[in-house]
């Protein structure tokens, strides 16, 4: 211990599930919050981050350690990083140490210790080139002196001559040393980091929008007067993307910085060749796909904005929310209603859409000034077809709504087209998975050098039954969601309340066989390869876009029109856009009817009008066909235009009947454990301590067993009132009373507002 200095106990943020920040002294007397220091933890070391200073430590003095070191060369924190981090722990119900382990993973803090030891040697290197510079300029100049001094008592006229050329020579030399030597100084930033652009060329961009577009930006900005979070409900191809740019532009030309979200890496590698043409180098696109050292440097780029003043907008996934944001004034949250916003694991389990609503109330929490829109952080989401959230949220009033209903290029007519493949079964007008009106449709498209996409999605694990007869699909009595048949026992099971009865094999309803839904994308492809040989066919689902080249190479050929078919799952709808496509089916479309899940209805219907909008993108005539054993399921009703807001309050009516999201709030409780019979235990005892909260299960989901890890869930049910945050602080400490009662650590995680 340092007798001289002043002991200042501080609170440090370390990257663990921790429940508490621990407490650490130091000497060192501008230690601030945001500091990044190493401390020893349970016998490791750690970097963690200062959260507070000159705390009153609550234990024995004499049992505080003092921090290892303060690790200068790591970017310091901002107030509002770690306020956000608080935030998103208290929602999710995760420690901050879970959240700042995801925000600053070691491999971050690995390249940025890395880049700073080479920055520290690159300055050291320009150090030294400055002292050799500066010690030549003094020699020449001393040697100027001399020369001059000589010139001064010379008399020959020859001689003086040869004297001035040397002088000038001399001074012509210092000259090169000299500027050579200010090169050098005022390089502070390594080469290699390229800042944003200036705000002078920001000031260029100018969209033309459309009168209807501009009405969209009237209420768009009347509503952020306001405060208000935006819902932009605009139908595919309705210049959405536009109006985020303008957006965007504003936002950069009043001084503040955007950040503009994306479902998936794909559709950020679109995106952003399109907005490179507005904003160049102050666009900064930020995904999973970038190594650890080109993360660290977008984030000392975003940071050096702040002390240079320039401006940037990230277009990135979720984990750009993380990002050293300042002086933020928008975030666009496009496709708000995907399911790729939603983190599965792990903690914290967070939906970006609404963690960025979170960040934008941090960054406008600060603003000294919140009545002037430019003080405020900005929040749009934007989609064709939005959650059943937001909507709710501009019913209630929370949300602003502004609407786009017509295509910038016009509407090109879409006809749809619902085959039922239980008639046409019954006529012989199927050859496997195609019925043969189907096939005809496409061979017309092929023969007119027009392109064609087939969906076929497969989700869950298990597949529902499905009557080969009506097409009747068994559903909970309780909960409404579809059974999950059970082959190993031969029950139709609800992975909701647990309800469960035998399977006959025979269609309750008419006696028709029950049979599982299901030929993959795989199987549709080899179908369409033996039915249309001369075509050239691809494949894009979660397989092989496992591989982010093929994936994009594919979206290329398709675009170049060096495909004909394609093949995929939900993916060929995410946001692309095509030009020549004359005709999109979608194969046994129930299987998206026939999943275990209060939000399978809705997924449907995001998922049709995604798969519609890819037709017609130009203004031309296109097919949009479905096969489906259940014709008349009202999904495929809302496909006409006013069919949509029909169908959107019988959803919400439905969720209010059965008290589901978004009139309450889930809260999954999950047990991981590697003894499946300890698990069940567990989670039995637990739920039984639960019994003042809704809830149901235990049950196993439908992805129950994985990485050797047998999960439980109980679901909570909470009031979506005042209460709610006080409920979660309840639920998280009855957990944790049961993990020590029961010694049961580390084997309980909570999920909230599970999708
Ligand atoms: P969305 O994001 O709603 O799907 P986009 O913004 O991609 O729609 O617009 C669809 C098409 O219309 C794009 O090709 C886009 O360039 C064009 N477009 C939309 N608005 C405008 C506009 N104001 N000026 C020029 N082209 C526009
Ligand atoms: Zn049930």
């Amino acid at each position: 211990m340092n007798a001289m200095g002043k002991r200042t106990y501080i609170s440090v943020i370390l990257p663990l599930k921790l429940g508490w920040e621990p407490c650490y002294w130091t000497d060192i007397e501008d230690i601030a919050i945001g500091q990044r220091v190493t401390v020893q933890f349970a016998g490791k070391s750690y970097t963690g981050t200062v959260s507070a200073t000159g705390i009153e430590p609550s234990i024995s003095p004499s049992k505080i350690m003092e921090i290892s070191d303060r690790d200068d060369s790591l970017s310091k924190i901002s107030r509002q990083e770690i306020e956000f981090w608080r935030r998103l722990a208290e929602y999710y119900m995760c420690t901050i140490g879970e959240v700042y382990s995801i925000a600053c993973p070691v491999a971050k803090i690995n390249s940025e210790k890395a880049k700073a030891r080479k920055e520290e040697l690159l300055k050291a290197k320009i150090g030294k080139t400055i002292s050799a510079l500066e010690r030549k300029e003094a020699m020449l100049k001393s040697r100027i002196g001399r020369k001059a001094a000589e010139l001064e008592k010379c008399r020959s006229e020859e001689k003086k001559e040869r004297l001035s050329a040397e002088i000038d020579k001399l001074k012509e030399e210092t000259a090169t040393i000299k500027a050579e030597r200010l090169r050098y100084l005022s390089s502070e930033i390594p080469a290699g980091i390229s800042l944003p652009w200036e705000m002078s060329d920001i000031a260029d961009i100018h969209i033309d929008l459309s009168p209807k577009q501009k009405e969209a930006m009237k209420q768009i900005e009347a509503a952020f007067g306001e405060g208000k979070t935006v819902l932009l409900n605009g139908v595919a191809g309705s210049g959405k993307t536009e109006i985020y740019i303008s957006l965007a532009a504003k936002t950069l030309q009043n001084g503040k910085n955007v950040l503009y979200l994306v479902p998936e890496k794909a559709m950020s590698r679109q995106l952003s060749e399109r907005l490179e043409g507005y904003f160049g180098n102050a666009l900064l696109t930020f995904h999973s796909g970038k190594t650890a050292a080109q993360r660290a440097e977008i984030a000392e780029t975003i940071r050096s904005c702040g002390e240079s003043g320039k401006r940037y907008l990230v277009l990135g996934t979720r984990s750009s929310l993380f990002l050293p944001h300042h002086n933020l004034g928008l975030v666009i949250v496009d496709e708000e209603h995907d399911s790729s916003y939603k983190q599965d694991s792990p903690a914290p389990r967070y939906n970006a859409r609404d963690a960025a609503i979170m960040l934008g109330t941090v960054h406008s929490a600060q603003s000294s000034d919140a009545d002037d829109i430019r003080s405020r952080c900005n929040v749009i989401l934007g989609s064709a077809t939005p959650s059943l959230e937001s909507i709710y949220n501009c019913l209630s009033g929370k949300f602003a709504e502004a609407r786009l209903s017509n295509r910038y290029y016009g509407d090109g007519r879409t006809d749809v087209e619902i085959i039922d493949t239980i008639a046409e079964r019954k006529k012989n007008g199927m050859t496997g998975s195609f019925s043969k009106k189907l096939v005809k449709h496409i061979s017309d498209a092929l023969g007119c050098g027009q392109q064609v996409m087939l969906l076929r999605t497969r989700r869950g694990y298990s597949a529902a039954l499905q009557c080969t007869g009506c097409g009747y699909i068994p559903k909970c009595p309780k909960c409404n969601v579809s059974l999950t048949y059970h082959k190993d026992n031969g029950r139709l099971e609800c992975h909701h309340c647990g309800f469960s009865s035998a399977s006959t094999g025979k269609c309750p309803e008419c006696g028709e066989e029950m049979k599982t839904l299901g030929s993959g994308t795989q199987k549709i492809e080899e179908e369409a390869a033996t039915l249309f040989p001369q075509a050239r066919i691809a494949r894009l689902d979660s397989d092989t876009a496992r591989s982010a080249r093929y994936e994009a190479e594919t979206i290329k050929s398709f675009s170049r029109k060096e495909i004909d078919i394609l093949v995929g799952t939900q993916i060929v709808t995410k946001g692309f856009d095509f030009g020549n496509l004359a005709l999109t089916a979608v194969m046994q479309a129930d299987t998206m009817l026939g999943i275990q899940d209060f939000r399978a209805d809705e997924k449907a219907m995001q998922t049709l009008v995604q798969f519609k909008g890819r037709c017609g993108r130009r203004g031309e005539r296109s097919l949009f066909v479905i096969q489906t054993a259940q014709p008349e399921h009202p999904v495929y009703k809302m496909l006409s235009g006013e069919g949509q807001a029909e169908y959107i309050s019988r959803l919400l009516a439905e969720r209010a009947e059965f008290n589901y999201p978004p009139f309450t709030r889930i809260v999954d409780i999950i047990l991981k454990d590697r003894i499946e019979e300890r698990a069940e235990r567990m989670a039995k005892a637990l739920a039984g301590g639960l019994l003042d909260f809704r809830t149901t299960g235990p049950y196993t989901p439908a992805a129950g067993r994985r990485d050797d890890e047998y999960s439980i869930v109980i679901r909570v049910t909470l009031s979506k009132d005042r209460q709610l945050a006080l409920l979660k602080k309840m639920l998280v400490k009855r957990i944790e009373e049961f993990e020590s009662a029961n010694r049961y650590n580390g084997h309980i995680c909570f999920d909230a507002d599970p999708i």
